[in-house]
């Protein structure tokens, strides 16, 4: 087998206590999944019609990585949220067999062009530009599944400069991670591999550059970087 070009790096991400790294094939994310973050953004919430986007897997950027201010916006926003990684997959999954399709579990950054996602808002356009940019998706290291004590008050923190910005707890996600990934496997056929981001509680604001963030998903990962 030959390419006519080099085939793409592999995107990976680390995993707390190995040299091993976790494959990554696509990346999926949830919007709307605090009551909370809905409303300030003046969305309904609505339970039964989970709104889904992707980024491409080659935007995700690693732990303590710089992150270049993305061009053409003016309005940088950050959504702190639990990443959840996956070591299966599937379609047309019941809760058993998503909750099993969990690999491990890290926090990251959604990034997001605010300004071009009010123009897609309002034009009816698709989020891409919004969402799926070039480093659009900081990652902490992912701790295995095993590891990890979840529960409905593992909080999700994020600094910036030090100050709390956003603040949320995993039992006041409209869906669970594994009411997400059913809803997703209706969807797409998941496979290990993927990458789920889980939705943001209140508090999105913009990101400068110089701007220092640090993420937390409590006890379980954490996330640094810079915009620059
Ligand atoms: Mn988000």
């Amino acid at each position: 087998m030959s390419y006519v070009i080099p085939p793409p790096a592999q995107a990976s991400l680390p995993i707390l206590g190995t040299d091993a790294r976790f494959p990554l094939r696509r990346v999926f994310c949830i919007g709307r999944n605090y009551a909370e973050h809905a409303r300030e953004m003046n969305m309904p919430v609505d339970r039964a019609r989970p709104l889904f986007f992707c980024k491409p897997a080659d935007a995700v950027v690693a732990d303590g990585a710089d992150v270049p201010y993305p061009s053409g916006t003016a309005n940088l926003h950050h959504e702190v949220e639990m990443v959840v990684a996956l070591g299966g997959g599937g379609s047309h999954l019941d809760t058993a067999q998503a909750q099993a399709a969990i690999w491990g579990y890290g926090v990251g950054l959604d990034l997001t062009r605010r300004d071009l996602q009010a123009e897609a808002k309002a034009h009816g356009d698709p989020w891409d530009t919004a969402k799926a940019f070039d480093h659009s998706a900081p990652v902490s290291a992912l701790r295995p599944a095993g590891e990890a004590r979840l529960s409905a008050d593992t909080a999700l923190r994020l600094h910036v400069n030090g100050a709390l910005r956003q603040q949320g707890r995993l039992g006041d996600m409209l869906h669970d991670a594994a009411q997400i990934i059913v809803a997703l496997s209706m969807l797409f056929e998941l496979k290990a591999g993927d990458l789920l981001f889980t939705g943001t509680p209140a508090g999105v604001a913009a990101l400068a550059r110089g701007d220092r963030f640090h993420a937390e998903l409590d006890g379980i990962a954490e996330l640094h970087g810079q915009i620059v």
